[in-house]
């Protein structure tokens, strides 16, 4: 009898931290951060302190009561006295989305990761070029020392490596993207999961490539002495959906099946329920058409659909789109997965002159061309920038007069997105910019998006052809929804095994 814990997104939407239990063995299925959970506490100027460790996520209740953690994470004051060590042959990961694997960097080092390489990829792009935080040091982390009883300092130069299963196929430019870890000893990286060692494991692992708004997302199918089937986040529309089905169709053998349900809770999603990415790209384009002025297009350049259909846009329309240096870099990690490489058609905001440039950004010279705030102020009608709320600093260069922001993401859910959105406002109207797409501020706001996830009519279809013995609802702040339609459901509980 298999077990199978939730520790983390169970009645909230992300988060996820899935325990999977069959006897002495064990696996976890994604490891992220639980926003509601974290912005209940923190916030912009308002973060863990990172001398304690995992000290102040263990008490938060951002990281589940068990004992598993690195241990130079581990402050001595910090008492692990009844919390178990659960059994994690290694730690399966859906999708570099934070809510899936934002704190995978605290768990054991000696945990391996199996993901696609694409998801890998992505992770270590962003952990090189983001703001060094506890946790999203996933791939690679240098180990701290303690300073005293209560606090942990970075004391070690060298960087440690975790061993990496890939789940597709391994190429020469992944191999080189992900061996280019600083300083370091490096990590052993594998091509196959069955290089978990079967014999020693009894699981079998299958990887799907399904849909969702960031390349790379897998589903996962464990079988051997389980049967369980995890979907992570899933849609069945966009460029993966024959992967989505190909993944419904092999869990109809699994007897339990584990779904997310975004969609179910938010009840302001319906402006964009039935939207697809074409009417998205119609919409967007018919917008841009009618601009002279700048136009700046809001939405994660990792989402590389989406990235095509504005690149389209901006060649139609005698535009240049123009990505900032962070997008530019995981563009080109994802170049090295595998995916259409965009870098030559696109330009990057900024330059490459800054003496104190940091060693990631160096690399990017050869691959794409600098544009200045000054060269876009020159002519505005030139270029579609793709900048969020955060990258609005640089408007005081440019000084738009006018212009069009389109808001292509997803909308506020939660009371930090709702102020960043009014924050936007006052941006926009700063610089006399017209908005598009945001719900509520804007004229016919909706087109301008499609969800990442299932709808609730697929999410329908999705369990009825599977059609499994046991369902359990997780990433949904409603999943009461699943048991007024299925009689097998089991609502999860935080930290309360389920016997499937
Ligand atoms: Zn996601």
């Amino acid at each position: 009898m298999a077990q199978v814990t939730i520790f983390g997104g169970a009645g909230s939407i992300g988060g996820n931290k899935i325990h999977i239990r069959e006897g002495s063995y064990g696996l976890l299925l994604d490891f992220g951060i639980d926003f509601s959970i974290y912005s209940r506490f923190y916030g912009d100027f308002l973060t863990p302190r990172s001398g304690r460790g995992i000290y102040d996520y263990l008490h938060l209740g951002l990281l589940p009561p068990i004992a598993n953690y690195r241990q130079d994470l581990t402050p001595a004051d910090l008492t692990l006295n009844g919390m178990p060590e659960i059994p994690i042959d290694a730690l399966l990961l859906s999708h570099a989305h934070m809510d899936h694997v934002g704190l995978a960097g605290m768990l054991d080092t000696a945990i391996p990761l199996v993901a696609s390489g694409t998801t890998l990829g992505l992770i270590k792009a962003m952990q090189d070029s983001g703001p060094a935080r506890m946790g999203s040091d996933c791939i690679y982390t240098k180990e701290r020392i303690p300073h005293d009883e209560r606090t942990l300092i970075s004391g070690r130069k060298e960087a440690i490596g975790r061993d990496l299963i890939v789940t597709d196929a391994m190429t020469d430019s992944f191999s080189s993207l992900i061996s280019t870890i600083p300083q370091g000893k490096g990590a052993t990286i594998t091509a196959s999961v069955s290089a978990l060692d079967e014999s020693k494991i009894p699981f079998s692992i299958d990887a799907c490539p399904v849909d969702h708004s960031i390349p790379g997302a897998t589903g996962f199918l464990l079988g051997g002495d389980l049967s369980i089937a995890y979907t992570g986040d899933i849609r069945t529309h966009g460029r993966e959906n024959t992967g989505t089905s190909r993944f419904v169709d092999a869990a109809r053998a699994m007897g339990t099946l584990i779904i997310e349900g975004t969609r179910l809770s938010r009840e302001e999603e319906p402006s964009y329920s039935e939207v697809s990415e074409e009417e998205v790209a119609w919409n967007c384009r018919a917008v841009v058409a009618e601009e002279n002025g700048l136009v700046i297009a809001d939405f994660s350049p990792r989402n590389i659909e989406r990235l095509a259909i504005f690149q389209e846009i901006a060649e139609r329309c005698g535009r240049q789109l123009v990505v900032t240096a962070k997008d530019a870099y995981l563009l080109q990690a994802m170049a090295a997965c595998g995916h259409l490489n965009l870098l030559p058609s696109l330009m990057m905001h900024g330059g490459f002159s800054d003496p104190r440039m940091a060693g990631w950004k160096k690399g990017l010279s050869e691959h794409i061309s600098p544009v200045s705030s000054e060269e876009v102020k020159r002519d505005p009608g030139g270029y579609i920038l793709c900048f969020s709320l955060y990258d609005l600093v640089a408007l005081p260069d440019i000084d738009p007069e006018g212009g069009t922001y389109i808001y292509s993401t997803c909308e506020a859910f939660n009371e930090e997105m709702a102020l960043d959105a009014a924050r936007l406002h006052q941006w926009l109207d700063r610089f006399g910019i017209r908005c598009h797409g945001l719900p509520g501020r804007s004229p016919g706001s909706s087109g301008f998006h499609a969800s990442g996830h299932a709808s609730p009519g697929d999410l329908e279809a999705i369990v009825d052809r599977i059609d499994p013995d046991l369902i359990i609802p997780v990433h949904t702040t409603a999943p009461e929804w699943f048991s007024k339609r299925w009689e097998q459901v089991v609502i999860p509980e935080t930290g309360e095994a389920i016997i499937c």
